[in-house]
C-alpha cells in the first residue's frame, strides 16, 4: 500500500498560501497596548530619547520576497544584534579552536552586564553575546584587521547591500560618556590578559559596531546568511560554511536573547539576536528571516511589544524552527 502523503501536502500548501502582508498588519494591530508598557534603555542618553511607540517589522524570505509594516523602512540603534555579525567575523578570522579558548558557549544565566560572573569565571566570558564576551570578540577582530571598524562597517553593509549603513557617532560617544560597567569589564578581561589589545581601542571599536544605524529591511536582508546556511543571497558568497552557521545559528538560540533566553525560546521558538536598542533580528532556516522593532523594554533588555510581535508571528504562520 502507498504511504499517505495527506499531511505534507496539507502542511505545503499552507505555507504557500501564507499572506505574510495580512499576518503583519494583524500583529501591528494586536501589539499596540503592549507598546507603552516598556521601558527605553535609560543607561545610554541618546537612546533614552528614542520616542516609545515605534513600531517596524519586517519579513524577508529566501525566494526574494520582502513584506513590512510600520516603521519598518526607519534606522535604529542595532546595539548587540551587531554582536552576530562580529562573532561571525572573528570566527572567519581565527577559526573554532583558538575562539573558543577565549570565550565559552554557555547561556549567561545573568544580565548581559554582569561583572561578578566575569570574576568567578576568571576571566572568560561564559558566552560571546554578553557583553563581556562581545569585547573578547571585537579584540580577535581589532588583533586580525588593518581598519577594525570599517571591516565591520564593510561587512554589515555587504551582508545587508546597502551601502548606506553607517555607524552613528553621537550614539557612540553617548555610550562612551556613561559606558562605566564596559569600562570595568574590558579592564577586568585585560587584568585576565583576554585582551591583546588597549582597553581604550576595544572600547571605542565596541561602541561604534553597537551604534551601526539600520532599519529592520537591513537587518532582514543581513540575517539571511543565517538563513541560508551561511550563503549571503545578496552578493552569491558563502559567508560562512555550514558548519560554522549551524554553530552561530545554534548559539543565537541559545544565548542570543540575554538571561531570558529560555523564555524568548519557549514563547518565540526561533533562533535570534536582541538589542537594547529594541530591535530582535531572527529567522527560520531555510525558509526566511524576520526583525522587529519597538524600542520599550522589558526588564531584561528584549523588546517586549518586539517579543510578543515574534510570538504571534510564529503562532499564526505555523512556522518555526520545530
Ligand atoms: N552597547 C550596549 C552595552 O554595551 C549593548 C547592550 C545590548 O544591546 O545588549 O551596554
Amino acid at each position: 500500500m502507498l504511504p499517505d502523503y495527506t499531511d505534507y501536502f496539507l502542511v505545503k500548501k499552507r505555507e504557500i498560501a501564507m499572506d505574510f502582508q495580512a499576518i503583519l498588519e494583524e500583529i501591528h494591530k494586536e501589539v499596540q497596548p503592549v507598546i507603552s508598557h516598556g521601558k527605553v534603555a535609560g543607561y545610554i542618553p541618546k537612546l533614552a530619547a528614542v520616542p516609545l511607540e515605534k513600531f517596524g517589522m519586517a519579513v524577508q524570505t529566501l525566494d526574494g520576497d520582502l513584506f513590512t509594516v510600520g516603521d519598518a523602512a526607519e534606522n535604529f540603534s542595532i546595539q548587540s544584534i551587531s554582536k552576530a555579525y562580529s562573532l561571525t567575523l572573528a570566527l572567519k578570522f581565527i577559526g573554532e579552536d583558538r575562539l573558543w579558548q577565549r570565550v565559552g558557549r554557555e547561556p549567561s544565566g545573568n544580565p548581559f552586564n554582569s561583572l561578578v560572573q566575569l570574576e568567578y569565571e576568571n576571566g572568560i566570558p561564559r558566552n560571546p553575546f554578553i557583553n563581556a564576551g562581545a569585547l573578547v570578540i571585537v579584540d580577535i577582530i581589532i588583533s586580525n584587521s588593518k581598519n577594525p571598524s570599517q571591516t565591520i562597517l564593510d561587512f554589515v553593509r555587504q551582508r545587508s547591500n546597502n551601502p548606506e549603513i553607517d555607524f552613528d557617532a553621537d550614539v557612540a560617544a553617548s555610550e562612551k560618556k556613561t559606558g562605566f560597567r564596559n569600562s570595568a569589564l574590558a579592564n577586568f578581561l585585560k587584568s585576565y590578559a583576554n585582551l591583546e589589545n588597549s582597553v581604550d581601542s576595544v572600547l571605542n571599536t565596541y561602541f561604534l559596531q553597537c551604534s551601526l544605524s539600520m532599519n529592520c529591511i537591513d537587518l532582514t536582508k543581513s540575517f539571511l546568511m543565517f538563513a541560508n546556511h551561511g550563503l549571503s543571497p545578496w552578493s552569491g558568497k558563502q559567508i560562512l560554511s555550514e558548519s560554522h552557521a549551524k554553530r552561530i545559528n545554534s548559539l543565537m538560540l541559545t544565548c542570543g536573547t540575554y538571561d531570558a533566553v529560555g523564555d524568548f525560546v519557549y514563547r518565540v521558538g526561533l533562533p535570534g539576536k536582541s538589542g537594547i536598542g529594541g530591535g530582535i533580528a531572527a529567522f527560520i532556516p531555510g525558509k526566511l528571516s524576520v526583525c522587529v522593532w519597538s524600542p520599550g523594554l522589558n526588564s531584561h533588555g528584549n523588546s517586549l511589544a518586539g517579543t510578543l510581535a515574534l510570538e504571534l508571528f510564529t503562532t499564526k504562520t505555523g512556522m518555526s524552527i520545530f
